[in-house]
């Protein structure tokens, strides 16, 4: 296997080649095509004598990727995109192919000491204490998890008395705090936001005090706060939660998957005011820090709960215990791990912490703009202001089905990928702009075919 001879050398000229087009040229958007449709092109590629690299790199190019929607398109405005960087891109390439292993401070010393940079600059952000630090993972979800089974080991520990345990937090919530309560199988404690979808201080302090003067017996061991909604943006009051969550003696977790990352734009940077109280928090670079997938990075106020909480004791894992080495395994859900942080920070140190804010500052203008032609347009509604970067509308008269059908044609043309979501009940269109190339005539012409 491990032989590198010359057709492995002008099989990786072909590879560097094709990642240098893809990354100069704006990608097509591209499209899926069904599991038969793929099998009647490529048929079954795993064959006991092996295609060879060129052969199977061409199935690739001409055929699969083709059939991958390029979520890194400037029209790529659903879901959440991805936007990385060129540094950091480029620097995916050098992750893949040096085999470093980012678990053990033991042996990923200097990648491991290279993210926990890359975390000090977002802890600075938010505000954190200098002993705060924490991990990259896979992505919010396990993040998200992580910082909650840490949480319950903390109010186990003080007290043990509870006969079940409760996590608070708002509908607006994302699903993986669900998930994780349902993977925990803790109760949730749903507290009622306001009108226009975020959470304040005074509901929660009051959801929790109704709950317990009914359940004694019970124990809420954390709120979890969303700092930008999937869906519209919604940021909860977090100054007001985290006071409220600590004179109860309750762990406060922000969600910042998608917006916290605005934490680096000075223009927005006051509607986060409370998050330097978070016991932990999550942002993925992968979504709004323009870092490839998969990255997610999770920040505890104080390391040493979420190592009691999480690491793995064995035999053949004594060694990497000894001493106060910083070992990134101990601090989520997850024992082997990429160094999946090092393409952000490799972006991060080449470019430097300015050109973050002006890229973040130009997502936020062109959501703007979109808001402002879209409040133009009389086919058009806004359904919330936008806070960040995601902008959700209506189309006066249509039903489901026609935005379906919109949205269809709009990725068949090959015009933009917009799918349609839905808020309380009716449909919605919303574009989440993260990616710094998307222009206003990318907008434009996608609000032109409504
Ligand atoms: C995307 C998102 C998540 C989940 O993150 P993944 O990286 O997709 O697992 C959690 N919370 C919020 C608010 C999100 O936007």
């Amino acid at each position: 296997m491990h032989e590198f001879n010359d057709e492995v050398e002008s099989l990786a000229h072909e590879i560097l080649a094709y990642s240098l087009e893809r990354l100069k040229a704006d990608p097509p958007l591209d499209g899926p095509l069904s599991a038969e449709e793929l099998y009647a092109k490529v048929g079954n590629t795993i064959t006991k004598d092996g295609l060879g690299g060129h052969e199977a790199l061409k199935v690739f190019t001409d055929v699969l990727a083709l059939a991958c929607i390029s979520t890194d398109h400037p029209r790529y405005l659903s879901f959440i995109p991805s936007a990385p960087s060129e540094h950091a891109n480029l620097f995916d390439l050098v992750v893949g192919s040096t085999a470093l292993y980012g678990g053990s401070w033991l042996e990923g010393a200097g990648a491991v000491f290279a993210e926990n940079q890359a975390l000090r600059w977002i802890s600075d952000l938010a505000g954190l204490p200098q002993e705060s630090g924490g991990v990259f993972v896979q992505g919010g979800t396990i993040g998200n998890l992580s910082a909650l089974v840490a949480a319950r080991v903390l109010a186990r520990e003080r007290e043990p008395d509870i006969t079940r345990w409760v996590v608070a937090f708002s509908s607006e919530a994302h699903s993986s705090i669900k998930s994780a309560a349902e993977i925990m199988d803790v109760l949730v404690l749903d507290v009622p936001a306001e009108p226009d979808g975020h959470m304040t201080g005074r509901a929660f302090g009051k959801a929790v005090d109704d709950y317990l003067s009914a359940n004694p017996t019970h124990g809420i061991f954390a709120v979890v706060a969303t700092a930008g909604t999937t869906n519209l943006g919604i940021i909860d009051d977090l100054d007001s939660i985290g006071q409220e969550a600590k004179s109860r003696e309750i762990w406060f977790h922000v969600d910042g998957a998608y917006g916290l990352a605005a934490l680096c734009a000075p223009s927005v940077r006051q509607l986060f005011n409370g998050v330097q109280r978070a016991d932990s928090l999550i942002v993925d670079p992968h979504k709004w820090l323009f870092a490839p997938f998969d990255a997610c990075a999770l920040i505890y106020r104080d390391p040493s709960i979420a190592k009691r909480a999480h690491t793995q004791h064995a035999s053949y894992l004594e060694t990497l215990e000894e001493g106060s080495d910083w070992n990134p395994s101990d601090y989520a859900i997850h024992l082997t791990r990429r160094a999946r942080g090092l393409p952000f920070w490799f972006s991060l140190a080449a470019n430097g912490t300015d050109e973050y804010a002006t890229a973040m500052q130009q997502t936020l203008d062109i959501a703007n703009y979109a808001a402002q032609l879209i409040r133009e347009n009389p086919n058009l509604e806004l359904v919330a202001e936008p806070l960040l970067s995601i902008v959700a509308f209506t189309r006066t008269g249509w039903e489901k089905a026609d935005y379906d059908r919109w949205s269809e044609k709009l990725l068949a043309d090959q015009i933009g990928f917009v799918v349609p979501s839905a808020h309380q009940g009716r449909p919605i269109l919303r574009f989440a702009i993260v990616n710094p190339w998307t222009t206003e005539k990318d907008i434009a012409d996608i609000l032109k075919t409504l």
